[in-house]
Protein backbone atom coordinates (compact mmCIF):
# COMPACT_ATOMS: atom_id res chain seq x y z
CA UNK A 1 0.00 0.00 0.00
CA UNK A 2 1.69 3.33 -0.95
CA UNK A 3 0.90 5.97 1.63
CA UNK A 4 -0.57 8.12 -0.54
CA UNK A 5 -3.17 6.43 -1.41
CA UNK A 6 -4.17 5.58 1.84
CA UNK A 7 -6.54 6.88 4.46
CA UNK A 8 -4.29 7.65 7.25
CA UNK A 9 -5.96 10.82 9.01
CA UNK A 10 -3.76 11.47 11.58
CA UNK A 11 -4.16 13.87 14.19
CA UNK A 12 -1.28 16.28 15.67
CA UNK A 13 -3.03 17.06 18.44
CA UNK A 14 -3.97 14.43 21.07
CA UNK A 15 -8.07 14.76 21.79
CA UNK A 16 -8.48 16.15 24.79
CA UNK A 17 -11.97 13.72 25.86
CA UNK A 18 -9.43 10.60 25.12
CA UNK A 19 -8.24 9.53 29.09
CA UNK A 20 -5.92 6.99 28.47
CA UNK A 21 -3.18 6.41 25.83
CA UNK A 22 -4.90 3.53 24.09
CA UNK A 23 -7.77 5.86 23.34
CA UNK A 24 -5.25 8.54 22.09
CA UNK A 25 -3.31 6.99 20.32
CA UNK A 26 -5.91 4.88 18.43
CA UNK A 27 -7.41 8.59 17.63
CA UNK A 28 -4.04 9.59 16.98
CA UNK A 29 -3.12 7.47 14.72
CA UNK A 30 -6.45 7.19 13.10
CA UNK A 31 -7.61 4.05 13.48
CA UNK A 32 -10.86 5.18 14.55
CA UNK A 33 -13.52 7.97 14.21
CA UNK A 34 -16.31 8.70 16.34
CA UNK A 35 -19.96 8.57 16.05
CA UNK A 36 -20.99 9.06 18.98
CA UNK A 37 -20.85 8.23 22.79
CA UNK A 38 -19.16 4.62 22.42
CA UNK A 39 -19.94 3.93 19.33
CA UNK A 40 -16.86 4.36 16.24
CA UNK A 41 -16.54 3.81 12.91
CA UNK A 42 -12.98 1.62 11.67
CA UNK A 43 -10.84 3.17 9.74
CA UNK A 44 -8.40 1.60 7.25
CA UNK A 45 -5.35 1.11 9.77
CA UNK A 46 -8.06 0.14 12.84
CA UNK A 47 -9.44 -2.25 10.82
CA UNK A 48 -6.78 -4.43 9.49
CA UNK A 49 -5.81 -4.60 13.39
CA UNK A 50 -9.46 -5.68 14.43
CA UNK A 51 -9.72 -8.23 11.34
CA UNK A 52 -6.11 -9.66 12.59
CA UNK A 53 -7.30 -10.15 16.26
CA UNK A 54 -10.15 -11.52 14.40
CA UNK A 55 -8.87 -13.93 12.85
CA UNK A 56 -6.74 -15.26 15.49
CA UNK A 57 -9.30 -15.49 17.69
CA UNK A 58 -11.56 -17.28 14.98
CA UNK A 59 -8.22 -20.01 13.91
CA UNK A 60 -8.21 -20.88 17.45
CA UNK A 61 -12.15 -21.61 18.16
CA UNK A 62 -11.89 -23.85 14.89
CA UNK A 63 -8.86 -25.24 16.24
CA UNK A 64 -10.75 -26.28 19.34
CA UNK A 65 -13.49 -27.58 17.03
CA UNK A 66 -16.35 -24.87 17.83
CA UNK A 67 -18.56 -24.33 14.56
CA UNK A 68 -18.89 -20.69 13.44
CA UNK A 69 -22.30 -18.89 13.20
CA UNK A 70 -23.61 -16.08 12.40
CA UNK A 71 -26.89 -14.68 14.46
CA UNK A 72 -28.56 -11.19 13.52
CA UNK A 73 -27.63 -7.93 15.14
CA UNK A 74 -31.65 -8.01 15.79
CA UNK A 75 -33.44 -10.67 17.66
CA UNK A 76 -36.82 -10.44 19.08
CA UNK A 77 -38.03 -9.55 22.29
CA UNK A 78 -40.01 -12.82 22.56
CA UNK A 79 -37.20 -15.63 23.10
CA UNK A 80 -36.03 -12.59 26.04
CA UNK A 81 -39.19 -12.83 27.60
CA UNK A 82 -38.59 -16.58 27.41
CA UNK A 83 -35.66 -17.06 29.65
CA UNK A 84 -37.01 -13.91 31.97
CA UNK A 85 -34.21 -11.47 30.98
CA UNK A 86 -36.30 -9.09 28.73
CA UNK A 87 -37.03 -7.04 32.23
CA UNK A 88 -34.00 -8.21 33.89
CA UNK A 89 -31.46 -6.60 31.56
CA UNK A 90 -33.15 -3.05 32.48
CA UNK A 91 -31.58 0.00 30.62
CA UNK A 92 -28.16 -1.37 28.89
CA UNK A 93 -30.49 -2.95 25.82
CA UNK A 94 -31.64 -1.09 23.27
CA UNK A 95 -35.38 -1.60 23.06
CA UNK A 96 -36.46 -1.30 18.96
CA UNK A 97 -40.11 -1.61 17.59
CA UNK A 98 -41.09 -2.50 13.96
CA UNK A 99 -43.05 -1.13 11.61
CA UNK A 100 -45.70 -3.68 12.50
CA UNK A 101 -44.79 -2.55 16.42
CA UNK A 102 -43.19 -6.12 17.06
CA UNK A 103 -40.81 -5.80 20.24
CA UNK A 104 -36.78 -6.12 19.01
CA UNK A 105 -33.82 -5.72 20.58
CA UNK A 106 -30.41 -4.88 19.29
CA UNK A 107 -28.08 -8.07 20.54
CA UNK A 108 -26.36 -7.67 24.17
CA UNK A 109 -25.09 -11.52 24.13
CA UNK A 110 -26.90 -14.46 22.10
CA UNK A 111 -27.76 -16.80 24.79
CA UNK A 112 -31.31 -17.25 23.93
CA UNK A 113 -31.11 -16.96 20.33
CA UNK A 114 -28.31 -19.75 20.30
CA UNK A 115 -30.79 -21.75 22.75
CA UNK A 116 -33.22 -21.44 20.22
CA UNK A 117 -31.30 -22.37 17.43
CA UNK A 118 -30.30 -25.54 19.34
CA UNK A 119 -33.63 -26.67 20.32
CA UNK A 120 -35.19 -26.45 16.63
CA UNK A 121 -32.43 -28.96 15.70
CA UNK A 122 -30.89 -31.24 18.15
CA UNK A 123 -32.99 -33.74 20.27
CA UNK A 124 -30.88 -36.51 20.72
CA UNK A 125 -27.55 -37.04 23.40
CA UNK A 126 -26.31 -38.39 20.31
CA UNK A 127 -25.65 -34.95 18.82
CA UNK A 128 -23.69 -33.41 22.04
CA UNK A 129 -21.85 -31.97 22.49
CA UNK A 130 -22.66 -29.07 20.49
CA UNK A 131 -20.33 -25.92 20.61
CA UNK A 132 -21.34 -22.94 18.24
CA UNK A 133 -19.63 -19.46 18.18
CA UNK A 134 -20.28 -16.76 15.82
CA UNK A 135 -18.36 -12.90 16.10
CA UNK A 136 -20.88 -10.17 16.03
CA UNK A 137 -21.48 -6.56 16.98
CA UNK A 138 -22.97 -6.15 20.17
CA UNK A 139 -24.92 -3.18 21.49
CA UNK A 140 -25.23 -2.48 25.45
CA UNK A 141 -26.07 1.14 26.17
CA UNK A 142 -23.42 1.30 29.26
CA UNK A 143 -23.86 3.79 32.17
CA UNK A 144 -20.61 5.32 31.22
CA UNK A 145 -18.97 4.29 27.53
CA UNK A 146 -15.50 5.46 27.95
CA UNK A 147 -11.99 4.70 27.28
CA UNK A 148 -12.73 4.96 23.40
CA UNK A 149 -13.06 1.15 22.27
CA UNK A 150 -12.38 -0.46 25.63
CA UNK A 151 -16.20 0.36 27.62
CA UNK A 152 -18.06 1.31 24.09
CA UNK A 153 -21.30 1.03 23.89
CA UNK A 154 -20.96 -0.26 19.98
CA UNK A 155 -18.65 -3.62 20.35
CA UNK A 156 -17.10 -6.80 18.62
CA UNK A 157 -17.46 -9.77 20.58
CA UNK A 158 -16.83 -13.63 19.76
CA UNK A 159 -19.53 -15.47 21.64
CA UNK A 160 -19.54 -19.00 22.05
CA UNK A 161 -21.70 -21.31 23.44
CA UNK A 162 -21.90 -24.71 24.60
CA UNK A 163 -24.32 -27.65 25.13
CA UNK A 164 -23.96 -31.18 26.79
CA UNK A 165 -25.67 -33.84 28.44
CA UNK A 166 -24.77 -33.49 32.19
CA UNK A 167 -22.67 -31.43 34.39
CA UNK A 168 -19.62 -33.76 33.94
CA UNK A 169 -19.53 -33.06 30.31
CA UNK A 170 -20.24 -29.56 30.51
CA UNK A 171 -16.95 -29.26 32.33
CA UNK A 172 -14.67 -30.69 29.21
CA UNK A 173 -16.59 -28.21 27.20
CA UNK A 174 -15.54 -25.57 29.58
CA UNK A 175 -12.20 -26.98 29.88
CA UNK A 176 -11.37 -26.49 26.34
CA UNK A 177 -12.70 -23.37 26.29
CA UNK A 178 -10.27 -22.33 29.05
CA UNK A 179 -7.57 -23.88 27.37
CA UNK A 180 -8.46 -22.21 24.30
CA UNK A 181 -8.33 -18.73 25.97
CA UNK A 182 -4.75 -19.57 26.58
CA UNK A 183 -3.63 -20.05 23.66
CA UNK A 184 -5.51 -17.45 21.94
CA UNK A 185 -4.18 -14.69 24.02
CA UNK A 186 -0.54 -16.28 23.92
CA UNK A 187 -0.44 -15.88 20.25
CA UNK A 188 -1.03 -12.19 20.71
CA UNK A 189 1.78 -11.51 23.21
CA UNK A 190 -0.67 -11.01 25.95
CA UNK A 191 -0.19 -12.56 29.07
CA UNK A 192 -3.81 -12.95 30.17
CA UNK A 193 -4.50 -14.17 33.77
CA UNK A 194 -7.48 -16.42 34.27
CA UNK A 195 -9.40 -14.97 37.54
CA UNK A 196 -12.40 -17.24 39.41
CA UNK A 197 -15.17 -14.61 38.90
CA UNK A 198 -18.80 -14.32 40.27
CA UNK A 199 -20.87 -15.84 37.77
CA UNK A 200 -23.45 -12.78 38.84
CA UNK A 201 -26.93 -12.81 37.33
CA UNK A 202 -26.18 -15.99 34.88
CA UNK A 203 -25.43 -18.07 37.92
CA UNK A 204 -24.01 -22.02 37.93
CA UNK A 205 -20.20 -22.38 39.31
CA UNK A 206 -17.84 -22.36 36.59
CA UNK A 207 -16.31 -18.96 36.18
CA UNK A 208 -13.54 -17.30 34.83
CA UNK A 209 -12.36 -14.16 33.33
CA UNK A 210 -9.62 -13.49 31.39
CA UNK A 211 -7.49 -10.30 32.60
CA UNK A 212 -4.30 -8.50 31.31
CA UNK A 213 -2.53 -6.49 34.03
CA UNK A 214 -2.56 -2.59 33.50
CA UNK A 215 -3.11 0.37 35.26
CA UNK A 216 -5.71 1.46 33.35
CA UNK A 217 -7.77 -1.33 33.74
CA UNK A 218 -11.39 -0.89 35.85
CA UNK A 219 -10.85 -3.99 37.50
CA UNK A 220 -9.54 -4.25 40.74
CA UNK A 221 -7.49 -7.86 40.70
CA UNK A 222 -5.77 -10.10 43.08
CA UNK A 223 -4.00 -12.93 42.55
CA UNK A 224 -0.44 -15.24 43.69
CA UNK A 225 2.25 -13.54 42.10
CA UNK A 226 3.60 -17.25 40.76
CA UNK A 227 0.57 -17.31 38.22
CA UNK A 228 2.82 -15.26 35.75
CA UNK A 229 5.59 -17.45 35.83
CA UNK A 230 3.45 -20.52 35.33
CA UNK A 231 4.28 -21.86 31.80
CA UNK A 232 2.54 -25.12 30.89
CA UNK A 233 3.47 -24.44 27.10
CA UNK A 234 -0.12 -23.91 26.44
CA UNK A 235 0.69 -23.53 22.89
CA UNK A 236 1.48 -27.40 22.13
CA UNK A 237 -1.67 -28.79 24.83
CA UNK A 238 -3.80 -30.83 22.38
CA UNK A 239 -7.15 -31.11 22.66
CA UNK A 240 -7.52 -34.77 23.52
CA UNK A 241 -5.35 -34.39 26.54
CA UNK A 242 -6.54 -34.23 30.11
CA UNK A 243 -7.36 -31.01 30.21
CA UNK A 244 -8.39 -30.62 33.80
CA UNK A 245 -5.05 -31.24 34.60
CA UNK A 246 -3.76 -28.48 32.83
CA UNK A 247 -6.66 -26.11 33.94
CA UNK A 248 -6.17 -27.26 37.52
CA UNK A 249 -2.31 -26.35 37.33
CA UNK A 250 -3.61 -22.47 36.36
CA UNK A 251 -6.11 -23.01 39.47
CA UNK A 252 -4.06 -24.26 41.87
CA UNK A 253 -2.75 -20.20 42.42
CA UNK A 254 -5.43 -17.97 44.16
CA UNK A 255 -7.15 -15.34 41.84
CA UNK A 256 -9.75 -13.37 42.00
CA UNK A 257 -11.87 -10.27 40.58
CA UNK A 258 -13.37 -7.72 43.14
CA UNK A 259 -16.42 -8.83 43.60
CA UNK A 260 -15.39 -12.88 44.54
CA UNK A 261 -12.48 -11.31 46.67
CA UNK A 262 -11.57 -12.40 50.18
CA UNK A 263 -9.06 -11.09 52.09
CA UNK A 264 -8.89 -14.32 54.91
CA UNK A 265 -8.86 -16.41 52.02
CA UNK A 266 -5.96 -14.68 50.16
CA UNK A 267 -3.75 -14.65 53.59
CA UNK A 268 -4.42 -18.48 53.77
CA UNK A 269 -3.36 -19.34 50.68
CA UNK A 270 -0.76 -16.94 49.31
CA UNK A 271 2.69 -16.06 50.78
CA UNK A 272 2.58 -12.25 52.05
CA UNK A 273 5.63 -11.66 49.04
CA UNK A 274 3.64 -13.31 46.78
CA UNK A 275 -0.08 -11.49 47.15
CA UNK A 276 -0.35 -9.07 44.26
CA UNK A 277 -2.86 -6.28 43.72
CA UNK A 278 -3.15 -4.97 40.55
CA UNK A 279 -5.52 -3.18 38.15
CA UNK A 280 -6.52 -5.15 35.51
CA UNK A 281 -8.42 -5.21 31.73
CA UNK A 282 -10.68 -7.82 31.13
CA UNK A 283 -10.61 -9.15 27.50
CA UNK A 284 -12.66 -12.77 28.21
CA UNK A 285 -14.80 -14.34 30.12
CA UNK A 286 -15.93 -17.77 30.70
CA UNK A 287 -18.69 -19.32 32.41
CA UNK A 288 -21.09 -22.44 32.66
CA UNK A 289 -24.47 -21.96 33.93
CA UNK A 290 -26.04 -24.92 33.87
CA UNK A 291 -29.77 -25.65 32.82
CA UNK A 292 -30.82 -21.98 33.61
CA UNK A 293 -31.61 -21.68 29.99
CA UNK A 294 -32.83 -24.98 28.73
CA UNK A 295 -35.32 -25.00 31.46
CA UNK A 296 -36.34 -21.81 31.06
CA UNK A 297 -36.65 -22.34 27.28
CA UNK A 298 -37.23 -25.72 27.24
CA UNK A 299 -34.17 -27.25 25.14
CA UNK A 300 -34.07 -30.20 26.07
CA UNK A 301 -32.70 -33.93 24.17
CA UNK A 302 -33.13 -37.76 24.47
CA UNK A 303 -31.00 -39.39 27.37
CA UNK A 304 -29.47 -42.82 26.46
CA UNK A 305 -32.24 -44.32 28.61
CA UNK A 306 -34.81 -42.51 26.83
CA UNK A 307 -35.55 -39.94 29.11
CA UNK A 308 -35.55 -36.04 28.24
CA UNK A 309 -33.05 -34.21 29.92
CA UNK A 310 -32.07 -30.28 30.04
CA UNK A 311 -29.12 -29.60 28.29
CA UNK A 312 -26.52 -27.94 30.44
CA UNK A 313 -24.97 -24.70 28.97
CA UNK A 314 -21.50 -22.24 28.74
CA UNK A 315 -21.15 -19.26 27.17
CA UNK A 316 -17.66 -17.96 26.30
CA UNK A 317 -17.05 -14.42 25.67
CA UNK A 318 -13.94 -12.54 24.39
CA UNK A 319 -13.96 -8.71 23.33
CA UNK A 320 -11.93 -8.51 20.11
CA UNK A 321 -12.40 -4.36 19.53
CA UNK A 322 -11.65 -4.36 23.76
CA UNK A 323 -8.54 -6.50 23.08
CA UNK A 324 -7.31 -3.32 20.26
CA UNK A 325 -7.35 -0.95 23.14
CA UNK A 326 -5.64 -3.26 25.40
CA UNK A 327 -2.53 -4.47 23.21
CA UNK A 328 -2.14 -0.58 22.72
CA UNK A 329 -2.21 -0.40 26.80
CA UNK A 330 0.38 -3.06 27.14
CA UNK A 331 2.67 -2.17 24.32
CA UNK A 332 3.43 1.25 23.90
CA UNK A 333 6.14 3.95 24.80
CA UNK A 334 6.52 7.95 23.84
CA UNK A 335 6.51 7.74 20.46
CA UNK A 336 3.57 5.63 19.67
CA UNK A 337 2.35 2.10 19.41
CA UNK A 338 4.45 -0.77 18.74
CA UNK A 339 2.36 -3.67 17.22
CA UNK A 340 3.06 -7.37 18.61
CA UNK A 341 3.89 -9.04 15.09
CA UNK A 342 0.84 -11.05 14.46
CA UNK A 343 -1.44 -8.31 14.69
CA UNK A 344 -0.08 -5.30 12.92
CA UNK A 345 -1.57 -3.66 10.41
CA UNK A 346 1.50 -3.45 7.89
CA UNK A 347 4.59 -6.26 8.42
CA UNK A 348 7.23 -3.35 7.29
CA UNK A 349 7.09 0.69 6.64
CA UNK A 350 9.29 1.70 3.47
CA UNK A 351 10.17 5.28 4.39
CA UNK A 352 11.41 7.25 0.87
CA UNK A 353 13.34 10.16 2.89
CA UNK A 354 13.24 12.41 -0.71
CA UNK A 355 10.57 11.21 -2.84
CA UNK A 356 11.82 14.50 -5.30
CA UNK A 357 14.67 12.65 -6.22
CA UNK A 358 14.39 9.80 -9.16
CA UNK A 359 17.03 7.52 -8.50
CA UNK A 360 15.95 7.05 -4.71
CA UNK A 361 12.44 6.88 -6.11
CA UNK A 362 13.39 4.13 -8.42
CA UNK A 363 14.93 2.36 -5.45
CA UNK A 364 12.31 2.88 -3.10
CA UNK A 365 9.70 1.31 -6.15
CA UNK A 366 12.09 -1.89 -6.71
CA UNK A 367 11.99 -2.36 -3.05
CA UNK A 368 8.30 -2.13 -2.95
CA UNK A 369 7.67 -4.23 -5.95
CA UNK A 370 10.34 -6.81 -4.55
CA UNK A 371 8.34 -6.69 -0.86
CA UNK A 372 4.68 -7.31 -2.45
CA UNK A 373 6.09 -10.31 -4.66
CA UNK A 374 7.34 -12.26 -1.41
CA UNK A 375 4.00 -11.27 0.09
CA UNK A 376 5.02 -8.62 2.76
CA UNK A 377 2.40 -6.49 3.77
CA UNK A 378 4.04 -3.04 3.55
CA UNK A 379 3.49 0.48 3.71
CA UNK A 380 5.43 2.62 1.14
CA UNK A 381 5.87 6.37 2.46
CA UNK A 382 5.96 7.85 -1.19
CA UNK A 383 4.69 11.31 -0.02
CA UNK A 384 6.25 14.36 -0.16
CA UNK A 385 6.40 15.63 3.67
CA UNK A 386 9.66 15.95 5.36
CA UNK A 387 11.17 13.32 6.93
CA UNK A 388 10.53 14.58 10.56
CA UNK A 389 7.13 14.00 9.80
CA UNK A 390 7.47 10.75 8.22
CA UNK A 391 9.73 9.61 11.09
CA UNK A 392 6.92 10.16 13.57
CA UNK A 393 4.22 9.34 11.59
CA UNK A 394 5.75 5.78 11.28
CA UNK A 395 6.71 5.39 15.37
CA UNK A 396 3.22 6.30 15.91
CA UNK A 397 1.20 3.93 13.87
CA UNK A 398 3.73 0.91 15.27
CA UNK A 399 5.11 -1.27 12.68
CA UNK A 400 7.79 -3.62 13.58
CA UNK A 401 10.05 -2.66 11.17
CA UNK A 402 11.01 0.13 8.78
CA UNK A 403 13.41 0.64 5.63
CA UNK A 404 14.63 4.19 5.60
CA UNK A 405 15.27 4.83 1.98
CA UNK A 406 17.37 8.62 1.20
CA UNK A 407 20.43 9.93 0.31
CA UNK A 408 22.66 7.72 2.34
CA UNK A 409 21.78 5.13 0.48
CA UNK A 410 22.49 6.99 -2.74
CA UNK A 411 26.03 7.03 -1.10
CA UNK A 412 26.56 3.76 0.29
CA UNK A 413 24.34 1.56 -1.41
CA UNK A 414 23.03 0.36 2.29
CA UNK A 415 19.25 0.69 3.28
CA UNK A 416 18.48 1.48 6.83
CA UNK A 417 16.61 -0.84 8.77
CA UNK A 418 14.93 -0.12 12.05
CA UNK A 419 13.42 -2.28 15.35
CA UNK A 420 10.42 -0.10 16.34
CA UNK A 421 10.13 -1.97 19.63
CA UNK A 422 13.69 -2.26 20.33
CA UNK A 423 15.06 1.50 18.92
CA UNK A 424 17.98 -1.25 17.19
CA UNK A 425 19.41 0.07 13.51
CA UNK A 426 20.94 -1.67 11.30
CA UNK A 427 22.46 -1.36 7.56
CA UNK A 428 22.00 -3.60 4.84
CA UNK A 429 23.45 -3.09 1.78
CA UNK A 430 20.63 -3.11 -1.58
CA UNK A 431 21.61 -6.09 -2.98
CA UNK A 432 21.53 -8.03 0.75
CA UNK A 433 17.72 -7.20 1.20
CA UNK A 434 16.34 -9.85 -0.84
CA UNK A 435 18.22 -12.45 1.62
CA UNK A 436 17.55 -10.35 4.76
CA UNK A 437 13.47 -10.55 3.83
CA UNK A 438 13.71 -14.14 3.56
CA UNK A 439 15.45 -14.24 6.99
CA UNK A 440 12.87 -12.14 8.88
CA UNK A 441 10.00 -13.89 7.15
CA UNK A 442 11.67 -17.08 9.13
CA UNK A 443 12.27 -15.62 11.89
CA UNK A 444 8.93 -14.48 12.57
CA UNK A 445 10.93 -11.02 13.17
CA UNK A 446 7.58 -9.52 10.86
P1 LIG B 1 -17.36 -5.67 31.87
O1 LIG B 1 -17.26 -6.31 33.22
O2 LIG B 1 -16.07 -5.14 31.35
O3 LIG B 1 -18.51 -4.72 31.75
P2 LIG B 1 -18.94 -7.87 31.09
O4 LIG B 1 -18.59 -8.78 32.18
O5 LIG B 1 -20.21 -7.14 31.11
O6 LIG B 1 -17.73 -6.84 30.87
P3 LIG B 1 -19.23 -10.07 29.24
O7 LIG B 1 -20.69 -10.13 29.18
O8 LIG B 1 -18.48 -11.04 30.06
O9 LIG B 1 -18.80 -8.59 29.67
O10 LIG B 1 -18.67 -9.97 27.76
C1 LIG B 1 -17.57 -10.71 27.24
C2 LIG B 1 -16.41 -9.80 26.85
O11 LIG B 1 -16.85 -8.73 26.00
C3 LIG B 1 -15.78 -9.11 28.03
O12 LIG B 1 -14.83 -9.96 28.63
C4 LIG B 1 -15.14 -7.91 27.39
O13 LIG B 1 -13.84 -8.26 26.86
C5 LIG B 1 -16.05 -7.59 26.23
N1 LIG B 1 -16.91 -6.43 26.56
C6 LIG B 1 -17.95 -6.40 27.42
N2 LIG B 1 -18.50 -5.17 27.47
C7 LIG B 1 -17.79 -4.41 26.61
C8 LIG B 1 -17.88 -3.04 26.20
N3 LIG B 1 -18.81 -2.22 26.70
N4 LIG B 1 -17.00 -2.57 25.28
C9 LIG B 1 -16.06 -3.41 24.76
N5 LIG B 1 -15.93 -4.69 25.10
C10 LIG B 1 -16.77 -5.20 26.01
MG1 LIG C 1 -17.63 -10.38 32.09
Amino acid sequence: MRLSNFFLPVLKETPSEAEIISHQLMMRSGMISQSSSGIYSWLPLGLKVLKKIENIVRDEQNKAGVNEILMPTIQPADLWKESGRYDDYGKEMLRIQDRQEREMLYGPTNEEQVTDIFRRSIKSYKDLPTLLYHIQWKFRDELRPRFGVMRGREFLMKDAYSFDLDHDECKKSYYKFFISYLKTFRRMGLKAIPMAAETGPIGGDLSHEFVIISDTGESDIYFDKRILSEDSKIEDVAYDNDLEQVVQQYNNYYTASDEKFDQTEFDNNVAKDQQTKSKGIEVGHIFSFGTKYSEAMKANVLTSEGKQAYVHMGSYGIGISRLVGAIIESSHDTKGIIWPNVVSPFDIGLINLKSSDEKINNICDDIYSNLLNENVDVLYDDKKDNPGVKFSKMDLIGLPLQMIIGNKTIETNEVEIKYRKSGEVKYIKVENLPNFVQEIKKSSAI
